[in-house]
């Protein structure tokens, strides 16, 4: 699934290659991509049809390209969409479902396998989409608050991994993210919000950026080309994990195998003597 750095990647991706552009022409080729669109595929059309795409924004992993109508096309990747930039004549992507024809040397295709991924028109949108309003700022947002962030964690009583994954208190930290901030920060994730310290906060937040960061330079570096290609396997997840899917690697702070535990239906990786468990939590 494609996390944070990942989606800012395609962001930048269609900010160089499709803003500014007027669509000409929408083919919507299957209904699922657009079925949040309550008034249909037709309508999605018609509405992005002749409008000039004026941005390409960001809220957590949700992408939308304010348009000049005061609407915006809404989307989200889900675990495979990918957003590519094609000549007009380049054959079909086997999973091509959305085609928007701009005036221009290129294409926006929206293509996803998996089909969990979806577009919407946000009426009044080109803003800040209603629909993703409640969606707290993510930690590489220039407006996101750090001592907002510090208060909030420390008045839960949840576990600090499962808050890291919560889109109101924080966005788009997936679990890859959250184990490799908390073996950063060497916390154990079921560390209770409230019984952290505001430093501990701090460390789990640069942790996250971190992380990001380092995600961001390598996907960075692939998109130059002519069109945005992101499946969510990039190079950093090859090279840089020092937690996430290392079950029984030494880990490379103190050489202690990292351990596996099952966690809300996937996985959690930490490193038992680095990021020890509270000793008074129960086990979930
Ligand atoms: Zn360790």
């Amino acid at each position: 699934m494609p996390e944070l750095p990942e989606v800012e990647v395609v962001r930048r991706g269609l900010e160089s290659h499709v803003v500014g552009r007027t669509v000409t022409d929408v083919d919507v080729l299957h209904p699922r991509p657009v079925r949040r669109h309550a008034a249909g595929a037709a309508d999605f059309a018609a509405l992005v049809t002749g409008r000039r795409i004026l941005g390409a924004c960001r809220r957590g992993k949700y992408l939308w390209l304010p348009l000049d109508s005061g609407d915006a096309v809404l989307g989200h990747l889900g675990m495979s969409g990918q957003m590519l930039v094609q000549p007009p004549g380049a054959p079909d992507e086997r999973h091509l479902l959305v085609r928007f024809r701009l005036d221009g040397p290129r294409e926006l295709r929206f293509v996803d396998q998996r089909m969990f991924g979806g577009l919407a028109v946000s009426s009044g949108g080109a803003e800040l989409p209603a629909e993703i309003a409640h969606i707290a700022r993510d930690p590489l947002d220039p407006e996101f608050d750090d001592d907002l962030f510090s208060v909030r964690v420390r008045k839960k009583s949840s576990g600090i991994k499962r808050i890291l994954l919560d889109q109101t208190v924080i966005s788009g930290v997936g679990n890859i993210y959250a184990d490799e901030a908390l073996w950063l920060a060497r916390l154990h994730g079921d560390r209770a919000g409230r019984r952290l310290r505001r430093a501990d906060v701090t460390e789990v937040l640069a942790g996250v950026r971190a992380v990001m960061q380092s995600a961001l330079a390598q996907g960075g570096t692939s998109f130059d080309a002519l069109y945005v290609n992101i499946n969510g396997e990039s190079g950093y997840f090859d090279r840089s994990l020092q937690a996430y899917g290392q079950e029984g690697e030494p880990c490379s702070r103190c050489g202690t195998p990292i351990t596996r535990v099952s966690f809300m239906n996937r996985s959690s990786y930490f490193c038992p003597t680095c990021q020890p468990r509270p000793r008074r939590s129960r086990a979930r």
